[in-house]
């Protein structure tokens, strides 16, 4: 069971995998982020793929809990958000001030002076362009959405997801369901329609990410599915399948197709994987003539998550753990300096036997925040060959993070002027 709300941090990442059915991503993104494999894994990347090569609008949706600071760990997923809206995704951003009231008790007008001046003026000095960012207290679309969501799933299915029982809070309850709509109403007609959508998370968000793929396919007229090179389309009993099944094979004329209308089903014969896309974005078109809430299951990437510097998940509650973008390049120095590292005890154990980059927090600043492959290669290499001794490295790695900090802070003033072009005002 993974536990979104928990602080358990994921290491086996292979382990989950195949507990979960996650897939590794291909090398179709060329990005830091994949090359490392930062990101691990996938659910139906495919689909954005597919979008970008045959330039097929899609969306990117992440969110935001405004409590505290944005630190370095939370810059993965807008990292992401900016490398696909930078391929041509429409970018969703969901201000959870309804889940920091209940969590944190932090009020709405707090929630939002957090969201923009610790969150979303980062967002936009790292490269963000201007997108759909919205607040969940106001936001009447996901409301309603995630009312009529309810009505797809029960409590037997939330606690096999979730492990929920009897004294569980209504909250875990709501905020799945809130979720599952922010991410889903990125396809209401008045944002374009049916699209495929990606969604960047840590491997914790996974059951999320599950559900909302479980609940946008029961909210759909069909289902397509492909075995032995047939793709096999099934048309729920709710609608008038004849004539959706005349349209779809009209709409298809292009594969060698056979239909049932006792079955509700249509054949397509000699399909791929990519037969399979094509045909359901199609259909997906034809769908949304039949049915309001018509949406294509979600994709999504895995990331890792970045060690804190004390060990263990980054935490507010042990703010020497993490380095907020807010922090000064001093703060940043301190906590550097006194980070755990996979050194070893004396500088001549060092010298003989290699420090172990795998287990250091130090190390990880490198793999997750510096963009050049070629010098984290060599901080790897340095210090596995015992060329390279923890207090110089520290030195460079806080070098190298106080000159994103200070980035961030020359932009501040001119992203502030600019919040407004981000800021939903519906
Ligand atoms: Fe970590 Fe650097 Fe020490 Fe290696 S040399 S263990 S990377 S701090």
């Amino acid at each position: 069971m993974i536990d979104p709300w928990g602080s358990n941090q994921y290491f086996d990442y292979e382990k989950l995998m195949k507990e979960f059915g996650i897939s590794a991503p291909d090398n179709f993104f060329d990005h830091y982020l994949f090359r490392r494999h930062l990101i691990f894994g996938q659910r139906s990347i495919d689909y954005i793929e597919y979008a970008i090569k045959n330039r097929i609008k899609f969306n990117a949706v992440t969110g935001l809990m405004p409590s505290g600071a944005m630190h370095l760990g939370n810059k993965i997923t807008i990292d992401q958000i900016i490398f696909f809206q930078g391929l041509g995704a429409d970018v969703f951003i969901s201000v959870a001030d309804l889940e920091s009231y209940a969590t944190r008790n932090i009020g709405f007008e707090r929630a939002r002076e957090i969201a923009i001046n610790n969150y979303i003026v980062n967002y936009i000095s790292l490269g963000l362009k201007p997108c759909r960012i919205y607040f969940q207290s106001e936001d009447k679309d996901t409301q309603r959405l995630a009312f009529i969501l309810s009505n797809e799933t029960n409590m037997t299915e939330l606690k096999a997801i979730y492990g929920l029982n009897d004294s569980s809070s209504m909250l875990h309850v709501n905020s799945p369901l809130i979720q599952a709509a922010d991410v889903l109403h990125s396809q209401l007609k008045k944002f374009g329609g049916p699209r495929p959508t990606i969604v960047p998370v840590g491997v914790d968000q996974d059951p999320h990410i599950r559900l909302m793929r479980d609940l946008a396919s029961r909210l759909r007229v069909y289902s397509v599915s492909i075995k032995d090179g047939y793709v096999l389309i099934s048309i729920k009993g709710t609608m008038d399948s004849r004539k959706f099944i005349d349209d779809a094979v009209s709409l298809l004329n292009n594969y060698d197709a056979s239909y049932n209308y006792d079955y509700r089903t249509i054949e397509l014969k000699n399909s791929t994987e990519n037969d399979k896309i094509e045909i359901d974005l199609k259909l997906s078109l034809l769908e949304s003539k039949y049915n309001d809430l018509d949406f294509i299951a979600p994709s999504a990437t895995f990331q890792k998550l970045e060690t804190g510097l004390k060990g263990g998940k980054m935490s507010s509650h042990v703010p020497d753990s993490l380095i907020s973008l807010n922090d000064d390049e001093s703060d940043a120095r301190r906590k550097i300096k006194s980070s755990l590292t996979g050194g070893r005890k004396t500088i001549e154990d060092q010298k003989i036997y290699g420090g172990n980059p795998e287990r250091c927090p130090v190390y990880e600043l490198y793999l997750y925040h510096d963009k050049d492959d070629k010098n984290v290669q060599r901080v790897y290499e340095e210090c596995r060959g015992g060329v390279r001794m923890c207090g110089a490295c520290k030195n460079e790695a806080s070098e190298m993070i106080s000159r994103l900090l200070n980035e961030l802070k020359e932009k501040k003033d001119e992203s502030l002027s600019k919040i407004d072009e981000y800021l939903s005002h519906e």
